[in-house]
């Protein structure tokens, strides 16, 4: 039994089916040959009873004169049952007469040895009787309603054995077959049912051996072994995806492990430096009689004192942070001051390490708004101070921008923009996690306990923020928050008030304006002169540069496309050294693409201005950065010159109304564009898509104080590349142009 049941599947299937089939066959052919001999019995018992009945009727007569001639009736009986020895199956034959029932005659197959003959017949005269191997039957031999004697017949069953013997030889011959057939089909057909089992058998076994959860058993059918190997691949996958989750707790737990070590000792080292330091200067400070050099301990001690203050004061954030005990307020306050503040906060550390320091505040910002002052201040504080500390050569820069505005909210995007080490991809998610820097050997060269910008996080998530950040390696690095704010009620005016500004006047302060296209420049200096600048000049970033070293100025407004020496890197020749480093150099540019904004305020740019401009935009930026030159006596730009109709407002805006100056500006307008228009029609002629795209881009600046909107518009989208330029493109433009001067002719005119 246990050698079957260590048999295989597929062996048992065959042994199982094939057993079934010979027993079955079995039970069929045993039924079959009882049931056959029981017939067979039954005719060869009929079969006597006919003879015995015939061999009584032909013998009656015979039977009848025993009594008076018992030997001639013998004679005559023996005759006529020597008759059966044709028939072989009879072994013996009697009659028997009288009341008695005396044998009379008597008949013996010869090949039968003896045979016992009953003298009396004591049975009843019709009577079967089966002895040994022989059937015997006993008839009654009648005459007119009278039983005169008995016929008896004994046969042998010779027949009905061979019949057997022949039936159990067949029988074994097609039960041979019948197991071969069903042992041959057996094997084919376990092949459905032990296949599958098989297949989930290696599969079981190469998951065990190799470990590899990600194995799956194909599922080719939906009966129960289908079930088996659906449930055998949802409990493989359960099992994956259970090892993943711990593989991934398991990294997190070794991580976080190290994490903390490292913390640890980066703690410890953070903790010791500014302690030996106090130590030790306090001992010195205890033993050294000189005063000067004591004031320079004390200030060693005070600036380690603060260090471990803002290192407990990180800690006691973080813990207050986690524990979910850190409240935020919501009051009004000015986004500006904050930023200064910031500025001026780093202003040492700039200096020292030869770094620039920008900020820029998109005009659209609001800047009264309600939220968390602190907080706020200290999340930029920390990304400006990493910053600086992972940059040693180039600029910070921080910009706001307002990302959406609806009712009262505003959701504003602050930039942390450093030329630094940067970060590698690999580590920019980790950054933010608790006790996380670069490498360990960050906190060598660098120091600090990687707790700064997990604070950062959670304090910008708490106030429903998110941050992240972009950075190319020994390129620099960019940290991107967003907030949402409140506006205050009252504040509708945010930036300064342009109108304010115009009343104010910045006397005796001398600005410079470069830039090549010189419409631009005589638009600019009428705004500066009117508010009482010195205003000079100067057409590319070269001449600047020389006059910059020449000059005392209190602000430069720098075009950045120029020939010669364009306005980026005319700055960054300005910055090389340190005697202008102070100096607001504002850039001014038709270039909205912000990557080029970002790289003016690298190069060491304080601000940029987008053309073109209105005079709002220049007071706002004076107001800015000269605020404290501001004199208290304004020089009020000339109001006498009013009542110019302006079919041009937007140029009017520029000169504040100035009738003298907008005609000088007009007659400028008209020499150009009348040229322009002569090459339009030449162009015509001979459509150059080039040509064309230059010239567009050469009207642009005249246009846009110049044209409607929907003009201004039309031209933008022709020079951007969103409409086609085309013959037809020509002629509009030209269209435009021809009616500008017809307007420019009829204002000079009145
Ligand atoms: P700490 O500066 O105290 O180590 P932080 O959480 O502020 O902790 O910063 C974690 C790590 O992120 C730093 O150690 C540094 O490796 C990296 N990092 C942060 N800011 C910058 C950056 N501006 N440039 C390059 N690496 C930075």
């Amino acid at each position: 039994m246990n050698a079957f049941r260590d048999l295989s599947v597929k062996h048992k299937l065959s042994v199982i089916t094939t057993s079934i089939s010979l027993i079955a066959l079995l039970v069929v052919l045993i039924s079959f040959i009882i049931i056959d001999t029981r017939d067979f019995e039954k005719k060869i018992l009929n079969e006597l009873i006919v003879l015995a009945d015939i061999i009584g009727d032909n013998n009656t007569a015979n039977v009848s004169f025993a009594k008076i001639s018992p030997e001639s009736t013998e004679e005559a009986i023996t005759q006529s049952l020597a008759s059966l020895k044709a028939n072989t199956k009879i072994i013996a034959a009697a009659i028997y007469v009288g009341d008695d029932n005396i044998l009379l005659a008597k008949y013996q197959d010869k090949n039968t040895a003896s045979f016992n003959f009953p003298s009396i017949f004591k049975y009843s005269t019709e009577s079967t009787i089966f002895k040994g191997d022989q059937i015997n039957v006993f008839r009654p031999i009648t005459l007119n309603g009278e039983t005169i004697g008995s016929v008896y017949i004994s046969s042998d069953k010779s027949e009905m054995k061979a019949r057997l013997i022949n039936f159990i030889f067949i029988g074994c011959l097609i039960l041979i077959l019948g197991v071969l057939v069903a042992y041959v089909l057996s094997v084919q057909m376990q092949k459905i049912i032990s296949e599958p089992i098989l297949r989930l058998a290696k599969a079981e076994k190469e998951v065990s051996e190799n470990k590899d959860y990600a194995l799956r058993v194909k599922v080719d059918r939906k009966d129960e072994l289908g079930y088996l190997m659906t449930g055998f691949n949802d409990m493989l996958e359960q099992i994956e995806n259970q090892n993943k989750e711990l593989v991934k707790a398991k990294d997190v737990a070794i991580k976080s492990e190290r994490a903390k070590e490292t913390f640890l000792a980066n703690m410890s080292h953070e903790i010791r430096t500014p302690l030996n330091a106090i130590i030790g200067l306090s001992e010195l400070l205890h033993e050294n009689p000189n005063k000067q050099t004591n004031a320079e301990y004390l200030q060693g001690i005070v600036s380690s004192g603060k260090q471990l203050n803002s290192l407990v004061n990180d800690i006691l954030d973080f813990s207050k942070i986690k524990a979910g005990k850190l409240s935020f307020e919501t009051i009004p306050f000015n986004l500006e001051t904050i930023i200064e503040e910031i500025s001026s906060t780093f202003k040492y550390m700039i200096r020292e390490k030869g770094l620039t320091l920008n900020h820029i505040i998109e005009p659209q910002v609001p800047l009264l708004i309600k939220g968390d002052p602190v907080r706020l201040k200290q999340v930029l504080i920390n990304l400006v101070g990493n910053a600086i500390k992972f940059t040693s050569t180039g600029g910070i820069s921080i910009t706001v921008e307002q990302l959406k505005l609806k009712n009262n909210k505003t959701t504003l995007l602050f930039k942390v923009v450093d030329t630094g080490i940067g970060i590698p991809e690999k580590k920019r998610k980790a950054i933010f996690d608790s006790f996380t820097q670069v490498d360990s050997s960050t906190s060598r060269v660098y120091g600090g306990t990687g707790l700064g910008l997990s604070i950062c996080k959670m304090l910008v998530e708490q106030q429903g923020g998110s941050i992240s950040l972009g950075s190319e390696l020994n390129k620099g690095s960019v940290f991107y928050f967003e907030i949402d704010y409140t506006l205050q009620s009252n504040s509708s005016s945010n930036h300064n008030n342009p109108s304010e500004l115009s009343e104010q006047s910045f006397a005796n302060l001398s600005v410079l304006c470069v830039d090549d296209y010189p419409l631009n420049l005589t638009i600019l200096s009428t705004i500066l002169t009117n508010v009482g600048i010195n205003v000079s000049t100067a057409v590319n970033g070269l001449q600047a540069v020389r006059q910059i070293y020449e000059n005392k100025f209190d602000l430069v407004f720098m075009d950045i496309q120029m020939p010669v020496l364009d306005g980026i890197s005319a700055t960054k020749k300005v910055r090389e050294t340190t005697v202008n480093k102070d100096l607001p150099i504002i850039a001014i540019t038709a270039n909205a693409v912000k990557d080029i904004q970002q790289e003016c305020l690298l190069a060491g740019m304080n601000q940029v201005v987008l053309k073109p401009f209105k005079k709002e935009d220049i007071l706002n930026v004076l107001n800015k950065h000269l605020a404290s030159k501001k004199t208290k006596s304004p020089t009020m730009p000339d109001k006498t010159i009013t009542n110019l109709k302006a079919p041009f407002p937007k140029l009017s805006n520029i000169t504040g109304g100035n009738k003298e100056l907008e005609l000088k500006l007009l007659n400028q307008y008209q020499v150009e564009l009348s040229q322009k228009v002569e090459e339009l029609s030449s162009l015509a002629l001979n459509f150059n898509k080039d040509f064309f795209l230059r010239l567009v881009h050469q009207v642009k600046p005249a246009l846009s104080y110049l044209a409607s909107e929907k003009d201004v518009e039309y031209i933008n989208q022709i020079n951007s590349g969103v409409s086609e330029s085309n013959d037809s493109s020509v002629e509009m433009l030209k269209k435009i142009l021809t009616n500008i001067l017809a307007d420019i002719n009829t204002v000079k005119t009145l």
